[in-house]
Parts: structure tokens; C-alpha cells; sequence
């Protein structure tokens, strides 16, 4: 089937700029990606710069025949720009554009200007060096394994074949022209050419799954997530702490929940304001999330009231406890410029996973809160009632270095009362 090689060039051409329209339009819609922008104005621009390389020398004799690959080159930068905008990374206006500084510098070496195969060399590696920047930007996302592992290979290749094609295509062109004959047959081209407008379409289409599966990431995590400490609400605590339970069944092992009570808090906000009364709660959460292991699970149930599951018994989850309470003693004292003063007292339960309920673990965790209160606040008090034996004296497993001092061991012995 004969395939009519400029024909498919202005396809090709039209077809990057619909779809550039197209991103534009996804990314009107959902602001929240604002990689599909920069995706978008590079799928716009490189159109733009393909129809500017056909009909520019037509326009006059004296059109700069890098100008258009130059732009394209900007284009590469800008797709590697909108993977690092993907991830929230800062966007390096300079090296998106030094593709393009390097190839117009480079026009003037007389090399370059002697012949198309040098030409093509030094564009291919300006490609494939942005390709290369792609591929380890894409290679960043953890959040969706899904389809992370296969895109991180087959966009950057997908975007090196559009780039690299015009470039090709050119050089094959020319050679067609001369008469030189360049090995490869008008059809072999053609279908060079298909396959390109294939591809431009295909990475349109990884970009979209991509975007999408990044807004339904977004909402999802939205769901789970308390919007004023950054922590996992009461829904998303609860489904991370069942997981977790049902891991410690599997190994036979305990877990401890810890439920979190900031002192006076009424008090802090009437004293100092509803404003500082958030920003205390943003404090507690932060020292919180400090002082407590990787496994550990943290979360807002609401108002002032946090609450932790860890793995483990209760002798090591007290010694957590106790490190998040002596830290926000410290950070909560002064909060916004104003001596605030703020303390948590903490109640602690724990039971063998096998078996455990996460709401009657809860119940027993602020049973003991509750006599945290009622001890005078700012204190760890345990459930130690349960199924776990107390250990004979307090241990501080989580501070080898550390001695405690006569003022933490009465506190932690009257905490087990
Ligand atoms: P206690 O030491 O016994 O725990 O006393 P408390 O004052 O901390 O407890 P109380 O339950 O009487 O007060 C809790 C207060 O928390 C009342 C409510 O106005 C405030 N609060 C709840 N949610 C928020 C919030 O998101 N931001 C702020 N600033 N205050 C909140
Ligand atoms: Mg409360
Ligand atoms: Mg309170």
C-alpha cells in the first residue's frame, strides 16, 4: 500500500497538536495534575515546531534551519520538566532550555555545519540525554506500582522516538533528495513515519493513565487524611491499624495502642485563641510522628484526641510514649510566640494480635488515659491489667544511651499504679 511520506508528516504534525489540545483541556479540568500543563504545551509546541521546519524555508530562503530543532529540543526539557512536576519537584528552567543553547551553539562548529550525520549524532544525544532524565524521574514513583515499573521504561523511549523522528526523518529526507541514497527505501520510511504517529498517540495516552491514576491517588489519600495535622484521620487509622494488627497475628506477636489526650485544651484556645489552639495540635502531631518508630501508626480521631497503634509489647510501646510525652513538653511550651505551655497525657493497652480488637484495645487505652487525667496530667499510664504481665520494673528499651532520671522513674512508677 503506497504511503505518502509529507502527507504523513502533516498528519503526524495535526495530530501531536490535538492531542496537545487535548492535555490542555485534562489539565484545564483538573488544575491538581500540573504536570499535564507542561505536558501539554510541550505535545503544542513540538507540533508547532515541525510545522515551522516544513514551511519555514518556504517562507524564505534564508529561514534558520535550527530553529526548529532547538524548540524541539526545549520540548524534551519540558516533558522531563512535567515527569519532575509529577513528583512536586522543582521545575530547572535552565537545563530545560540548554538542549537548545548547546544544539544553536553547536551550529556554528564547522562540523556540524559540514554534514547531516553529525547533525543527527549530537541531536540524539541532546535526546537522549532528556530521556535518560525522564526515565529516573518516573523512576521515583512508589506511590502506584501498578503501572509504575513498565512507563518508567516505555515513556521516556516513547518520547525519544517522537523527538528523534523529525530528526530522522529529516536527514533521510534530504538524502532521498540528493540522491545520495541513504540504504533505507521510500516504503521502509513511510512505515518509519506510521509508526511514529502511533507512538506520539500511545504516549499521549500513558500520559492521561498517568494523570489519572495520580488524581485518583490524590482523592484517595484525601479520604484517609486529616487535612489540619497532615495525619491519618479516624478512617484511615483505623483501616492502617487493622492491617497492622492482622501482620502481628500472622507473626504471633503483640501490638500496643496509645491513645493521646492534649491537656487543657479548652483553656489553650480561650487563653490564646482558635489559631493557636491548631497550630498546637500541627506541633503535637509533628513531635508525635518524630518520636515514634516507622511501624508505628499515628492518627487524629478528632479535636484533640490522637491515636497510635504499634507493634509490640507494652513495655516498648511505654517507652515511646513516654518519649513523645518529654518531647512535647518541650515543643509545646512555646507555640506561635506565646508560652502555651502545652502537655498530652497518654493512655496505653496492649494485647497478643491474634485475636485482638481494635475497638476494645481502644476502650482500655483510654481507660488509662482517663487516669491520666485524674493522676494530674502530662503522664504515660498503662494498662498494664491485660493480657501482658507488667514488666518488674519500668525498662527504657528505646534509650540505651539514656539513663532516666529520679524525676522520669517516679513518674514512670507512679504511671503504673
Ligand atoms: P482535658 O485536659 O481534660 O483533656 O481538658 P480539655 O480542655 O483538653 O478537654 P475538652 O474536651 O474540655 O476540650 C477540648 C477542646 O478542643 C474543645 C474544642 O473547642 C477544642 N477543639 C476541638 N477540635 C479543635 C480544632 O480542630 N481546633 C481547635 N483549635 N480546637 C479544637
Ligand atoms: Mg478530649
Ligand atoms: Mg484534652
Amino acid at each position: 500500500m503506497p504511503l505518502d511520506i509529507p502527507t504523513l508528516f502533516v498528519v503526524s504534525t495535526c495530530i501531536t497538536a490535538l492531542l496537545g489540545l487535548f492535555l490542555l483541556y485534562l489539565w484545564v479540568q483538573d488544575r491538581t495534575v500540573r504536570a499535564l500543563g507542561w505536558w501539554a504545551a510541550a505535545y503544542l509546541i513540538g507540533g508547532f515546531a515541525v510545522a515551522l521546519w516544513m514551511i519555514g524555508p518556504m517562507l524564505s530562503p534564508a529561514w534558520p534551519e535550527d530553529l526548529a530543532p532547538a524548540l524541539l529540543f526545549v520540548c524534551c526539557g519540558m516533558i522531563w520538566s512535567g515527569a519532575r512536576k509529577f513528583h512536586n519537584r522543582e521545575v530547572l528552567p535552565l537545563a530545560v532550555v540548554t538542549g537548545a543553547i548547546v544544539w544553536l551553539l553547536a551550529s556554528y562548529l564547522p562540523i556540524l555545519a559540514a554534514g547531516q550525520s553529525a547533525r543527527v549524532v549530537l541531536s540524539s544525544l541532546i535526546i537522549a540525554t532528556y530521556a535518560v532524565l525522564t526515565a529516573i524521574e518516573l523512576k521515583r514513583e512508589r506511590r502506584n506500582p501498578q503501572t509504575a515499573h513498565w512507563r518508567a521504561i516505555v515513556v521516556p523511549i516513547l518520547h525519544g522516538v517522537i523527538f528523534l523522528s523529525p530528526i530522522v526523518t529529516m536527514h533521510f529526507l534530504s538524502e532521498d533528495a540528493s540522491g545520495a541514497g541513504a540504504g533505507l527505501g521510500k516504503g521502509s520510511f513511510a512505515l518509519f513515519a506510521l509508526l511514529t504517529l502511533l507512538y506520539i498517540v500511545g504516549t499521549a495516552f500513558i500520559v492521561v493513565v498517568m494523570a489519572k491514576e495520580h488524581a485518583v491517588l490524590l482523592h484517595k489519600t484525601a479520604a484517609v487524611t486529616d487535612p489540619l495535622t497532615g495525619l491519618f484521620n479516624r478512617r484511615g487509622y483505623q483501616e492502617a491499624a487493622q492491617r497492622l494488627i492482622e501482620t502481628q497475628a500472622r507473626k504471633g506477636e503483640p501490638v500496643t495502642v496509645l491513645m493521646f489526650d492534649l491537656d487543657h485544651f479548652k483553656s489553650i484556645n480561650d487563653r490564646f485563641s482558635h489559631q493557636v489552639g491548631d497550630e498546637t495540635l500541627r506541633v503535637f502531631a509533628k513531635t508525635a510522628g518524630r518520636n515514634m518508630r516507622t511501624a508505628d501508626i499515628l492518627g487524629r480521631l478528632g479535636g484533640e484526641e490522637f491515636s497510635a497503634i504499634l507493634p509490640g509489647g507494652l513495655d516498648v510501646a511505654f517507652g515511646v510514649a513516654e518519649r513523645v510525652r518529654a518531647a512535647f513538653d518541650i515543643s509545646g511550651e512555646e507555640i506561635s510566640n506565646f508560652l502555651v505551655r502545652a502537655t498530652v497525657s497518654i493512655g496505653a493497652a496492649s494485647a497478643p494480635a491474634a485475636g485482638a480488637d481494635l475497638a476494645v484495645l481502644t476502650a482500655r487505652a483510654d481507660a488509662a488515659l482517663y487516669r491520666a487525667k485524674s493522676h494530674g496530667r502530662n503522664r504515660v499510664v498503662a494498662d498494664w491489667d491485660g493480657p501482658t504481665e507488667p514488666p518488674a520494673q519500668a525498662t527504657w528499651p528505646l534509650f540505651p544511651d539514656e539513663e532516666p532520671d529520679d524525676k522520669q522513674q517516679a513518674q514512670c512508677a507512679s504511671a503504673m499504679t
